[in-house]
């Protein structure tokens, strides 16, 4: 019997709670494993169960009165800690790689056996959620985006209160602005001095943050076009720009003061960039919900740009590449011939790590109608395609798309791919856990049509 384990369920663009495998039966462990274990107020940690959401944890930890810990959390706070960090999720504090912060995971096994990764296999030990490591080789990896294990238990580090923070935003004028700013971020970046995973954003998805729906600015056919990407976004708080920078600067004042002192004489070395005074802010605009983020507390909005058509659903094209300007000038040159090609809406943000970026291109589609549907997985595709051809791989992707994405890891004669096969049979012989994930199926699957 196919078995799919989700936590809760809520991976929404990239397969949400279904099972790659038809006739599967989905483990919803959320559902009764949703117990906070530990929040560990000294040294900063947590030890959750997979029901365990962001704005639980976020709860706990206000109910309890821990001022000085910070969660964080990725822009829709509703889904699991342990659903998102094994899917390698990203939040928006200077802890947003969530895989990098944790530490210690217990796992059931395809053949029913429980271990403890790091310092848990120690019987007795109480540095689990402290030290990641343990001793011997870490297991770790092989649990998160894979199909060999079920987790039940993950810890992970809490971030403390910086002692003050402080968001902002900048708008950049024009199209051609992208590359300068992000040879701007990278050094930035690396340097700490912009602490978060920043966002750089395109004028239309803020237009659209707005949850109101295209329609409401432009009727005619096709995308919107540029002028009425202009208009609009005029009459927001970033003004008429192309892109909207949004980021965060922690600690007490005299510390942001320094940094974000440095930012500005940066930013202002592109013609036009304009900071926007979160005083002139209205306080149901967009801004005010990354500052949530930014900060570790839950929020919802950014659902909002869903409404962008009726019945609006959504998929993502989500490459790393390196912070340089040309790569982004490339990205978003590929994404938009094919939005072009194949007719569709999408909204293209860079969320910049620390040596890398991804670049999130949101479709939203109208999942109502099969063509819109068909012209969404397609230019997808496509993307996905190109995009290998210029070296770029995603970081996460659609269950309906992990075979096309694995086969463009194809390096040495699909090396990584064979080494993966050989794991899962050794770990899963009956292949009966999550077929597919990853684009990695069990030996009773293999080339038998499966794979998509
Ligand atoms: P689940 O759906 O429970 O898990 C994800 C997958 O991991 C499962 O399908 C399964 O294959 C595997 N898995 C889960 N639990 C287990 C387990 N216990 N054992 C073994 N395998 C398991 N994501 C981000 O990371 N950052 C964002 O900023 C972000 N923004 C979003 C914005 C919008 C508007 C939308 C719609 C989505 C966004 N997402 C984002 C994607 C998604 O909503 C979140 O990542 C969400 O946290 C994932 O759902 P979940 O945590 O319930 O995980």
């Amino acid at each position: 019997m196919p078995i799919f384990p989700i936590s809760m369920g809520r991976n929404l663009g990239y397969g949400g709670a279904a099972p790659r495998v038809r006739g599967s039966v989905v483990i919803d462990l959320g559902k009764r494993m949703s117990q906070i274990l530990d929040i560990d107020a000294d040294d900063y940690t947590c030890l959750v169960e997979p029901g365990v959401s962001f704005y639980a944890l976020y709860e706990a930890i206000q109910a309890k009165g821990y001022d000085h810990i910070w969660i964080d959390t990725p822009d829709l706070g509703g889904g699991s800690v342990i659903g998102n960090t094994l899917d390698r999720g990203v939040g928006y504090t200077p802890y947003g790689d969530h895989w990098a912060v944790h530490s210690g995971l217990e796992v059931v096994l395809p053949t029913g056996e429980i271990v403890r990764t790091g310092m848990g296999a120690l019987p007795g030990s109480n540095t689990w959620q402290s030290f990641p490591y343990g001793f011997g080789p870490i297991q770790d990896g092989l649990f998160s985006q894979s199909n060999l294990g079920i987790v039940t238990k993950m810890g992970m580090a809490l971030m403390p209160n910086p002692g003050g923070h402080e968001s902002f935003m900048y708008a950049f004028a024009h199209p051609a602005d992208l590359a300068p700013l992000i040879e701007i971020i990278r050094p930035l970046r690396i340097s700490n001095i912009l602490e978060n995973v920043a966002q750089v954003r395109s004028a239309e998805q803020t237009i659209a943050v707005q949850g109101r729906p295209k329609t409401d600015f432009y009727t005619g056919p096709g995308m919107m076009p540029d002028e009425v990407i202009e208009r609009e976004a005029a009459k927001l708080p970033c003004g008429k720009c192309a892109w909207v920078y949004y980021g965060m600067s922690y600690g007490p004042a005299h510390i942001r003061a320094y940094k974000l002192d440095i930012v500005h004489k940066e930013f202002s070395k592109i013609p036009g960039a304009r900071k926007i005074d979160p005083a002139t802010i209205p306080k149901d605009n967009y801004f005010w919900s990354r500052d949530n983020i930014a900060a570790g507390v839950p929020d919802l909005e950014e659902l909002l740009w869903c409404n962008w058509t009726p019945n609006g659903s959504h998929v993502a094209f989500s490459p790393v590449s390196p912070i340089r300007g040309r790569d982004a000038e490339a990205l978003v040159k590929l994404a938009r011939d094919r939005r072009v090609e194949y007719g569709v809406e999408m909204f293209p943000a860079f969320c910049v790590g620390l040596r890398e970026m991804h670049l999130i291109v949101e479709i939203v589609f109208d999942k109502t109608v099969p063509e819109a549907r068909k012209a969404a997985m397609d230019c997808l595709r496509a993307m996905i395609d190109d995009a290998a051809a210029l070296g770029y791989g995603e970081y996460r992707t659609h269950l309906a798309l992990m075979d096309q994405v694995a086969s463009t890891y194809s390096w040495n004669d699909g090396a990584l791919m064979k080494l993966n096969e050989r794991i899962k049979d050794a770990l899963d012989p009956n292949g009966i856990l999550a077929a597919g994930k990853s684009g990695i199926w069990p030996k009773r699957y293999r080339g038998r049509g499966w794979e998509m």
